[in-house]
Formats: structure tokens, sequence, C-alpha cells
């Protein structure tokens, strides 16, 4: 249960903020290798000497963590931690420093990855992702931020294409502005999962990009957890709008006005006590994002329209009802611009909160989806806590089931081309756990789907019956009635436990089929149908009230997202950012081994080690190893004239490695354990 709860936290923002394109396969790079050992630990997991040992691990990032080295390999992959303050090494000449220069050769740095990414992209034309994950307030926007910067920076461009590349680093504000919010673990969480696509020409210039969203959170909308915001732009529009702009849109200045800046899980009071938030200054990007509307070119009528939908959510949150009285409520959206109606439907009191609720929420959630789609393409999806949670956690299976096969496909290619023989490595396939979510008619998500379409009959407790009935033998789902002779462990009626790879997550199945439902009342749809607001009627689209037409449900809209994006993923070479959140108080210096543990064990740190560790640390070029190491050798000091990889062999049997110590390769010389590069490397120090 212990576990459960710090999953049921956890695991919601590790969304991935899937962010770059263009990785690399690092591999290719470690060749030139010459390892800059540093003096505090060593920055490459690969080299420690027990490397399979978590302790180990943790030291060596505590040690690095302490002298504010906060990034570490494991080959080719980047392990980063929150510094928690500024540091000085995201300047322009850090930035020079790292082009072109071989992925090893300088410290770890986020720079390096981006470069090697790109310089792999332009000199092989194929196309990468760089896939950057972490737990909330780990980093992922950062990290995202500044490799985008990386590229602004070093990229060649004209002056044609200065535009897109400030309409690249300008989407930033305006989608933050929209889909990030103050949370207890971050105050500027990003609460929708992010792909971010550059397109470079032959040149290497980058003239273009896509941006595909996910998951906005947009229960958000109509409540917020103690201590936390609703989205930014709430904030900013009363903070920083002039006055002749909140008075066309009917909105005061205070936000304690509105229902839906105050409104904490039920309660009438609390968040609106951190409307302002110490790092943050609505003002000041209010001013950022109108600025960045106007380059990423909206025009002067869409930015009016959006600011009218904004209002308008905000006026929707302040209907009340009465009993017997009908709403002629949402003529609130009157702030819309032009719209001014009634709707007479005869709905209890709960009901119509209800329906008042899921109007702004939609329309928050569309306008999101209309706003990344203006910006390029998009998709997106959105729920309520433990659905939406199930969601996120069946995508964290996905892209760790990409990381395992990317991961394990590459290595064993290399070895493969090198001649050399593949030794299987133990690890756990999580495609179990996709499938008993995903899978065509047995798969969780089709069960609730079918309990969708018997409206009225079906309940959250039928679904979970037919769960029971239909998965109940599988290794990794557990109910309430299978708990005890599986786990012992009791479980409450109504909650269902999967066995994710990273723990055991319980949820509470009620509310699953009315949001996967994500029911909008028919006659407040033909309202927003009818709109004269072009953004709202781009949103909710006029054959969505053919009655033929039965929409997708949420949980197949997302399974379908992710489908295609892992398609796109597939198709790329990947580079790997696992960002680490170092303690919950956004406090820099302090590393809390506890919850650093859970992480890199989330993270899957640990199995990548073991993968990249499984057959041999370290590989070099012939070439590259003999020019380091000739030295060493009467027979190869100072010119070796013959083949390389026979110098090589000379070489190492004149310093004695043994033979189980490497393996000789076409190209390549594969050696097994670091202590063996390290006594070579010493040798030749001295
Ligand atoms: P979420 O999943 O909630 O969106 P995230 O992983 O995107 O979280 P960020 O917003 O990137 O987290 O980081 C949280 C905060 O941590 C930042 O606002 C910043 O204050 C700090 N931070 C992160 N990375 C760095 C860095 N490299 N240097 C300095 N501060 C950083
Ligand atoms: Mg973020």
């Amino acid at each position: 249960m212990a576990l459960a709860g710090v999953w049921g936290h956890l695991l919601p923002a590790l969304k991935a903020d899937l962010e770059l394109l263009l990785g690399s396969n690092g591999d290719a790079n470690m060749e030139g290798a010459l390892i800059a050992r540093d003096k505090v630990g060593v920055q490459d997991f690969v080299l420690l000497d027990s490397h399979t040992s978590e302790a180990a691990f943790l030291n060596n990032l505590r040690k690095r963590y302490q002298e504010n080295l906060i990034y570490t390999y494991i080959g080719s992959l980047l392990v980063s931690v929150n510094p928690y303050q500024e540091l000085d090494i995201y300047t322009v000449t850090q930035m020079q420093l790292y082009r072109g220069v071989n992925f090893f050769e300088l410290p770890p740095h986020l720079y390096a990855i981006a470069d090697n990414a790109y310089r792999v992209m332009c000199n092989e034309y194929n196309n990468h992702f760089i896939l950057i994950s972490g737990e909330s307030g780990a980093g992922k926007t950062e990290a995202s931020k500044k490799i985008l910067q990386y590229y602004a920076v070093t990229c060649p461009t004209t002056e044609q294409l200065q535009t897109v590349r400030d309409r690249l680093l300008l989407s930033n504000p305006v989608l933050e502005a929209f889909g990030n919010a103050k949370t207890l673990r971050n105050d500027n969480s990003s609460r929708f999962g992010k792909y971010m696509d550059i397109q470079f020409d032959f040149k290497g210039a980058p003239v273009g990009g896509h941006i595909l969203s996910y998951l906005i959170e947009k229960s958000r909308v109509v409540h917020q957890n103690h201590g936390e915001r609703n989205f930014h732009i709430f904030y900013q529009l009363l903070e920083g709008g002039d006055k002749d702009l909140l008075c066309w849109l009917g909105l005061e200045r205070n936000p304690q006005k509105y229902t839906y800046l105050i409104q904490v899980s039920g309660s009438w009071n609390g968040s609106g006590r951190c409307a302002k938030v110490f790092s943050i200054n609505d003002k000041n990007d209010w001013k950022i994002v109108r600025k960045a509307f106007s380059i990423i070119d909206f025009t002067e009528k869409d930015i009016e329209h959006l600011f009218g939908i904004v209002a308008s959510v905000l006026h929707l949150g302040n209907i009340q009802f009465e009993e017997d009285i009908c709403s002629d409520a949402l003529r609130c959206l009157s702030s819309l611009g032009y719209l001014y109606f009634q709707v007479l439907s005869p709905l209890n009191v709960d009901l119509a909160f209800y329906a008042r609720d899921a109007v702004a929420k939609a329309i928050y959630g569309r306008t999101f989806t209309w706003l990344v789609n203006k910006i390029n393409g998009s998709l997106a999806n959105k729920v309520g806590f433990f659905f939406e949670q199930f969601c996120i956690n069946y995508c964290n299976e996905k892209l760790q089931q990409l990381l395992i096969e990317m991961t394990l496909k590459a290595e064993q290619e290399e070895y493969e081309l090198e001649g050399i023989e593949w030794e299987p490595i133990p690890y756990f396939n999580n495609k179990i756990i996709c499938d008993l979510v995903e899978q065509k008619h047995k798969g969780i998500i089709s069960i609730l789907d079918e309990e969708c379409l018997r409206p009225g009959e079906a309940t959250d407790l039928s679904f979970l019956e037919k769960l029971e009935e239909k998965v109940g033998d599988h290794a990794h789902f557990v109910t309430r009635k299978l708990a005890d002779q599986k786990t012992r462990k009791s479980i409450d009626w109504v909650d269902f436990r999967l066995l994710h790879y990273a723990g055991e997550v319980t949820y509470c199945a009620v509310g699953f089929l009315e949001k996967n439902n994500d029911l909008l009342y028919r006659n407040l749809k033909e309202v927003l149908c009818n709109s004269k607001n072009s953004i709202m009627r781009d949103c909710f689209l006029l054959s969505e009230l053919d009655n033929r037409r039965r929409p997708e449900t949420v949980a197949t809209q997302f399974k379908n997202s992710l489908t295609s994006l892992i398609e796109i993923l597939m198709s790329k070479e990947p580079s790997y950012i696992r960002c680490i959140k170092p303690n919950e108080n956004k406090e820099p210096g302090k590393f809390d081994d506890f919850l650093i543990r859970h992480q890199v064990k989330y993270l899957g740190l640990m199995e990548h080690l073991r993968v990249r560790r499984a057959g041999f640390a370290y590989r070099r070029k012939y070439e590259l190893f003999l020019q380091r190491y000739k030295s060493l050798c009467p027979a190869t000091w100072p010119h070796w004239h013959g083949p390389a990889a026979e110098g090589v062999e000379r070489l190492i049997k004149h310093i004695g490695y043994k033979p189980e110590e490497y393996k000789l390769g076409r190209t390549k010389i594969f050696i097994r354990f670091p202590k063996t590069l390290f006594a070579t490397e010493d040798a030749f120090e001295y």
C-alpha cells in the first residue's frame, strides 16, 4: 500500500515531456572517447567498478551532485539531477565549446547530447529523437528549452529562417501559459505531455516544427488541490490585462472573485491564497505571452476570441443554480463576443453543476488543442484522477518498452556488426503489461469500452467484474476478490491493482465509465457548435451532432495517439535524457537518498546500465585505441605500419590483457571491465 501511495503520487507526473526529435545513437560516437575522468566520481556509470550495485550508483550520483556536476552518462544516455539553482554552464561560450566535439571528450552535458544528435542527423540523413523523462519537477521542460536554445544559437540560419527559429522558441511561453500550472511539486508544472519535432533542411538549418500535445489535465480548470493553481493564463490575464480589455471581457482584477480560481477540491477557499506565487511574475509573463502571440502569427481576431474564451470560462464558474430554476445559465458565454442564449434544461442542481463544469472543461481542453493546432498539428486528451493516472502509467509502460527494445536492439546490432557473439541478458520485458492494457478484445481498455457501450446497464462495478472475469488470471492484475490469494495484501472492493514495471499501483474504478465516455450534454454541445466565435466552431464541429457516429472513447483516443507516437519514435534514432528530482523542497544542494533511489528504479537506470554493461563496458575503434596507447609498447611506438587491428593485438599482448578481458571485433576492440581500461590509462599516464 505504501508503494501504491508513493507511485500513485509520482507516476502521474512521469509524463515524459517527450521533447525533441533528432537524437542519436551515441554508441556510434563512443569510439573516440578519451575518457575525461572527473576528479569527482565517474562521468559515465558504465565505468563504475561495482556496476550493478545501486549503492555505488547513488554514491557516484551524490558525489557529483555535491560538486554541482549535475550530468552523468550511462553510455549515451544522460542522467540529469535538478540543481534548483542557476548554474554557469549554459552560456554561449559553453555552447560553442560543445559544438562538433566528440561525445566523451568534455564533461557530460545536455549540449553534448544535442550536438551529437544534430551531427549524426546531418551526417547520416536520418531522423532522431531525444526522449526526456522524469517525474514532476525533475527538469524536463528546462532541459528541452535549453536544447532548443542550443540549436537556436549554434545552427546555421538565414534572415528568412530567423522567423522559424523565433517561432519555435516563442511557442513555449504560449504553451506554458495555457498548459502549465503551479502544483505542490513544481511551480511551473506542465500539465500536458509534449512531443516536439524540429525539421532541419539539408544544410542543417531549422526550417519548421511540430508540437504534439496529449492529455491536457482539463479537470484543473474546475478545481485544484490545496496550494495549487489553475492554469497560468487565468492569473496572467487578470494581473496583466489592461483595464479596457478586462472591462470588455467583463472581468475584475481580483482572482478571489472567480470560483474556478478559489475552488479547492470541492471546498470554497484555499487556492485563491496562492494566486500569487513567489517564483512567478504573472504580469511579466503576460507581456511575454502577448508578444509571443504576435510573433507566432496570431491575428488580432484570434487573440480576441482566445481571451474571450478564457474569460468565459471564469464567468461560467461563477454561475450558480438553485432548485427549480432552470439554467438560463450559459448566457455568460456572451463574453465569447456575441453569444447570448438560454439553455432550458430540466436538470437538478447537482447535474446542473456537473454540466457547467463539463462545459468549462470541454471549452478549455478543446481550446488548448486548437491552440496547439494553431501552432501546428496536434492530438489531445484529457481526463480525471485515477482514470488519468491509469492512462499516464500506461503511457510510461509504452515508453519503457520502447527504451528496452531500442537499447537492446542497438546493442545487439553492434555486436552482430562486429562479429562478436551476443550473450543474452536477463531483463524484465514489460510487453506483458502493455498487452494487458491495450490488447484488442482482451485488454483493459477494450473491456472498458465494451462496458461504455451498455449505457444504463453498465456500472463501474460491472466493469470491475468484467475485468475479473477476463483478465483475472493475469499475473499483473489483482482485484479484491483475487487479492488475498495472490498477494495477501488487502484491497478495497472498488479497486483494482496493476503491477506496473515500476511498482504496484492501486486504481479506484469509480468514475472510469464516466471519464471514458466524457459526456457533454448534447444541447450544450449544439450551442457551442453554432457559436459565432470561430475558434469555438472549429473546436465543436457540427458533425459531432450526428447521432449515427459514435465518438471514440477517451481511453481509445489516448491509445491511438500513443500508438502513433510510438510509431513516430520507432522510426527515429533515440537519445535519452533522464531527469531526477533531488528533493521535495526545491532546494539546491540537497540530495535525498530515498527519493532518488525510487527514481533510479522507475526510470529503469539500473536496467539500462546492466544492458549497457552486460557485454562490454567499453569499445573503441582500433585506430583510436592504438593512437592513444601506442607508447605503451615498443612494437607500436612511435609508429605502427600494419593494419590497426594487428597493432592493437600486439599492444594488448604486451601490456598483458587476459583473454576474458576483451574481444576483438571487425573494427573495434571491446573491453569487458572498466578496471582494465583504467589500468591502461594509469600506465599511460605515468
Ligand atoms: P513537470 O512534469 O511538472 O512539468 P518538469 O520536469 O518539466 O516538471 P521543470 O519545470 O523543467 O520540471 O523544472 C522545475 C524547476 O526546477 C524549474 O522551474 C527550475 O526552477 C528548476 N530547474 C530545472 N532544471 C534546471 C536547471 N538545469 N538549472 C536550474 N534550474 C533548473
Ligand atoms: Mg514540465
